[in-house]
């Protein structure tokens, strides 16, 4: 567990609350526990840490493009939901209106996650710098 609040490296969300391990993790027999040292992994939201699995990739970058893919595929009726502005919303009301607004917000959450996947795969940084930045 991350002790105080990252955000997470993949999509920016503001409450990373695991750890991704970019080098596969290794296993302290010594101590007999799993070794969580900063050079080997970085923060990471439950949502993008369940989508990558424990699928192997060589750099954050490609990481990062495959949460694309994952996260296009997982909201795709969501994503593709209308846009509605401002005044069609005021012409409606009640359940349909509270919707819409709810399932709005969603959308926009997911697309900023989508986003910040772009800038992580186009940066491609190194753990270090992940770590130096927070
Ligand atoms: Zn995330």
């Amino acid at each position: 567990m991350v002790r105080r609040i990252y955000p997470c490296t993949y999509c920016g969300s503001v409450y990373a609350n695991t750890l991704d391990h970019v080098i596969p993790h290794s296993y302290d027999h010594v101590h007999n526990k799993r070794t969580y040292s900063k050079d080997k992994v970085v923060p990471c939201c439950s949502e993008c840490n369940t989508m990558l699995g424990n699928k192997l990739f060589d750099t954050i970058s490609e990481k990062a493009a495959y949460l694309i893919l994952k996260y296009n595929k997982k909201y795709k009726k969501l994503l593709s939901l209308p846009d509605w502005d401002e005044e069609e919303l005021e012409e409606m009301e009640g359940r349909l209106k509270e919707k819409i607004v709810f399932n709005n917000r969603r959308k926009n959450n997911i697309k900023l996650k989508i986003d910040n996947c772009g800038l992580v795969r186009d940066v491609n940084p190194s753990i270090n710098d992940i770590w130096e930045h927070l």
